[in-house]
């Protein structure tokens, strides 16, 4: 497995729509181990493809670090409801904000093993699954919010990345 390095905002490759996957190949399977130990090197519930650099759709979630979940070419077929709560972004580290979702969400997802499958998820994992999806298109968190809270989050994000250069950021092996 490897650790890649995540793209931050203002890299333009998270506006990007990712491309469908044609086949689950075993560049994908090794794409999705690599993606699994990025996100828990880095602390993170979810990581979608386009954060390593690579516009295709696929994002891993695990909300519980014992529930690793694989969206591969996902479909939102139906959302209910509503929650409100803190959400963060491993490609916006440090800044979190409010965000309205959908309480619960039925998708539709291909597995490891190419099946295209039916999947319901409700709360925090719910949450988890729309924040990947909005990666695959392109969207992120702050896009969601109020203009005046997206203005404010992103004044913060130009002052802490003062004097930083580019929008790569290493992910290291955390120590046992
Ligand atoms: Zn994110």
């Amino acid at each position: 497995m490897t650790l890649l390095p995540i793209h931050l905002l203002g890299s333009p490759i998270l506006r990007e729509r990712a491309a469908e996957i044609p086949e689950v190949t075993n560049d994908i399977r090794r794409l999705v181990d690599d993606l699994f130990a990025t996100m828990r090197a880095d602390g993170g519930v979810g990581l979608a493809a386009n954060q390593v650099g690579i516009a295709k759709r696929v994002a891993v979630v695990d909300t519980t670090g014992n529930d690793p979940l694989v969206l591969i070419n996902p479909v939102v077929l139906e959302t209910t409801g509503k929650q409100v709560d803190e959400e963060g972004c491993l490609s916006i580290p440090e800044l979190y904000a409010d965000v309205t979702r959908a309480q619960r969400v039925v998708v539709e997802i291909t597995r490891l093993d190419g099946e295209r499958v039916r999947l319901e998820a409700e709360d925090f994992k719910a949450r988890a699954i729309q924040h990947e999806i909005d990666h695959l298109d392109g969207v992120l968190f702050v896009d969601r919010l109020s203009p005046l809270k997206r203005r404010m989050l992103l004044k913060k994000w130009q002052k802490m990345r003062k004097g930083s250069v580019g929008y790569l950021k290493e992910v290291a092996t955390p120590a046992e």
